[in-house]
């Protein structure tokens, strides 16, 4: 299988691709391909990885045009096109002449995040809105040694949104991120869509509030591409639809 690598370092004027051929082995995954041009091919080339299970979230990256973790997509998935996502444009999407869809393989680095090297690129960005709706269990019963339970129902209600792994390929895949940096993005909304349904938390209603205005919940353009490329089966845009009826209930108005 023959492969589209973007590279980059600081002592490049711009970035450029390099092509590299890699024996394809039964269920072999995009991150095992990366390893393989790293041991055989050329060591110089960088990426990001941690736990090889889709637990970290350190590899996501754009296979192919669409943001997925590197651990988790197989060579055979993308050649069958399998899971056929289907995402709504921008920028960083669009398909370059220079990309052979039907023979190579094109890699690049997450979108919307500066590159320090090949496929790395700084979270810095993705964390700062990260931090902003302060992603902080904030126990209402800090006091009592009894732990703080909760109903089967509200464990339902919040734990899909408490499977995120940080890898920020909704960030990568959102089109609002594309052009707002301010914007908070699918994964710092879902996060704090977790804590206002938290009952443990005493004032977990108010949480709505952190987020209500023009770079929180009311910048979603429901693209739905961050649902579309979540490997853990978040879905930020319902929960940014939510929180938007549940503000409009109680007369809330975005704020600046
Ligand atoms: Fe990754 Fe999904 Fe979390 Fe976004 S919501 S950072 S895609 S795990």
């Amino acid at each position: 299988m023959r492969f589209k690598i973007y590279r980059y370092n600081e002592s490049l004027k711009k970035p450029r691709y390099d092509v590299f051929n890699v024996k394809e082995k039964p269920g072999m995954t995009i991150l095992s391909a990366l390893f393989n041009i790293q041991e055989n091919l050329d060591d110089s080339l960088s990426f990001r990885y941690s736990c090889r299970g889709a637990v970290c979230g350190s590899c996501a990256m754009l296979i192919n045009k669409i943001p997925r973790l590197a651990c988790r997509t197989q060579i055979s998935q993308l050649a069958n096109n399998s899971d056929q996502i289907k995402l709504k444009p921008y920028p960083s999407i669009e398909i370059p002449s220079f990309w052979n869809q039907e023979k190579e393989i094109l890699i690049e680095p997450l979108p919307h995040l500066k590159v320090i090297k090949d496929l790395i690129v700084n979270m810095d960005k993705f964390y700062k809105n990260y931090n902003k709706i302060e992603p902080i269990f904030k126990s209402s019963n800090i006091k009592t040694k009894i732990e703080q339970l909760m109903s089967p129902e509200e464990t339902n209600k919040l734990e899909k949104y408490t499977n995120c792994i940080l890898c920020a390929a909704c960030y990568g895949a959102c089109p609002v991120n594309a052009k707002n940096d301010k914007y908070l993005g699918p994964a710092a909304l879902a996060k704090l869509f977790r804590f206002y349904l938290d009952p443990r938390e005493n004032d977990h209603k108010k949480r709505l509030l952190n987020a209500n205005n023009k770079t929180g919940w009311w910048a979603c353009e429901f693209k739905t591409n961050c649902k579309l490329v979540c490997p853990k089966g978040v879905t930020p845009n319902i929960a940014i639809g939510i929180a938007r009826n549940d503000l409009i209930k109680i007369g809330k108005k975005p704020e600046g």
